[in-house]
């Protein structure tokens, strides 16, 4: 999709009508069938799927450089299926290969041209058909099941990891949203040629002032733009390179919640997304690091009750609703037992069934983290994986798992 052209200037305000256009755009972009900008309204959105008679199938696939130039994928794919298909009940199978069959129809018809894996959720009887391309390398999987795996995709979304980009100069501006590392352009907006207006028939002292008003209402448009992209696509910093005039009259007119959030960079107006994303790679870890530092200090100074410390404690408050933020060390994965009547999730399999329902039936959990990232979502908690070395180094009693508690 090609990014909109936005024109501004004294005779072409920001008006209602072109506001509703970018919000369409934006909103357009993400509804793409292959789209690139998984936003975490798509994400709440795909963690409610459940479809008890016909299991949901997700399918993770890298796209590495090589399996693209030599077709690897499709054998990956075909082994992958293999495997599940010996799995998998008779009764399922058909509608099961039917599924993986029109997968591999659809990437043979058309490989994402970007990204590292593509992910497909697909249910034939509720007509789910997503296909999500990611700019990170997740590891090739199948999953059948009465809801969408989508803990590789929670890692893709962590605080601070979407953010929008504004390059901006007075006759020529550019946004991008950046989603772990790649960079997209999604709007161009063209401004006044200052020195073209000022002509002779405008008095010498005039002059200034008029610049100065031009550059103003510019930087006012820019800031709304701004604020819609950010609103529409959840993003958690807005990355800013300007010259200092324009910078200044822009944060002026940004709302405080967002100033909060500028960090500043260095870029060329006419640069690449390629080449943004490599003059953002520093900033990128340092917030990064930030962000999961802030989580730490908000675990290491709760008050005693407001903390749950170790994996078993945090999955009890998980099933009591009690989690406010999910704190993993993003290294940590390991299987357990899940109660088949009451869904709570035991690290070790009690000896004597499930202590909180007294159930007998207790089904083995390939991985913990997953089930309780799902649980975080479905309560509307924060998933906070922890993924920089400095962080995880620091989690000390709190690893691998633990939780800020809502009481
Ligand atoms: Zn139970």
């Amino acid at each position: 999709m090609n990014s909109l052209t936005v024109s501004l200037g004294v005779h072409s305000p920001l008006t209602p009508e072109l506001r509703d256009r970018i919000l369409e755009t934006t909103r357009a972009r993400m509804e793409e069938p292959a789209y690139r900008l998984l936003s975490p309204e798509h994400l709440r959105g795909l963690a409610r799927l459940e479809s008890r008679d016909d299991p949901i199938i997700s399918v993770y696939l890298r796209l590495t450089p090589e399996r693209r130039a030599t077709g690897g994928w499709k054998s990956v794919l075909s082994s992958l299926a293999h495997r599940t298909l010996l799995k998998s009940d008779s009764a399922a199978s058909d509608s099961i290969r039917r599924q993986l069959d029109r997968i591999e129809t659809a990437l043979n018809e058309q490989l994402p041209e970007l990204g590292r894996s593509v992910v497909f959720l697909v249910c034939e009887r509720l007509g789910i058909w997503r296909q999500i391309t990611l700019p990170i390398a997740l590891a090739d999987r199948i999953h059948v099941g009465p809801r969408p795996y989508i803990r590789p995709l929670l890692r893709c979304w962590g605080e601070g990891d979407r953010n929008v980009v504004a390059l901006l100069s007075q006759e020529r501006s550019r946004f991008f949203v950046e989603h772990l590392g790649q960079v997209e352009e999604i709007n161009l907006v063209k401004g006044q040629r200052i020195r073209g207006m000022l002509t002779d028939r405008v008095p010498r002292d005039r002059r200034d002032v008029l610049a100065t008003q031009v550059l103003k209402d510019e930087a006012r448009a820019l800031a709304q733009m701004a604020e819609i992209i950010m609103r529409e696509l959840e993003t958690s910093y807005l990355l800013v390179a300007a010259p200092p005039d324009m910078r200044a009259a822009f944060m002026e007119h940004l709302p405080k919640a967002i100033v909060e959030n500028v960090q500043e960079f260095a870029a060329d107006i006419h640069a690449s997304p390629h080449a943004i994303g490599e003059a953002l790679g520093a900033l990128r870890e340092k917030l990064r690091r930030d962000r999961e530092a802030a989580v730490l200090q908000e675990l290491e100074e709760a008050a005693f009750g407001k903390v749950a410390i170790g994996v078993q404690e945090t999955l009890d408050c998980l099933r009591e609703g009690r989690v406010a933020a999910l704190v993993v060390d993003d290294r940590f994965a390991a299987p357990g037992e899940q109660c088949a009547e009451c869904k709570a999730l035991f690290q070790e399999a009690p000896g004597d069934g499930c202590p909180v329902c007294k159930s007998r039936e207790l089904q083995n959990v390939d991985d913990l983290v997953d089930a309780a990232a799902q649980r975080a979502l479905d309560s509307a908690a924060r998933v906070a994986f922890m993924r920089h070395p400095e962080t995880q180094a620091r989690l000390g009693k709190f690893a691998p798992m633990s939780a800020l508690l809502r009481y």
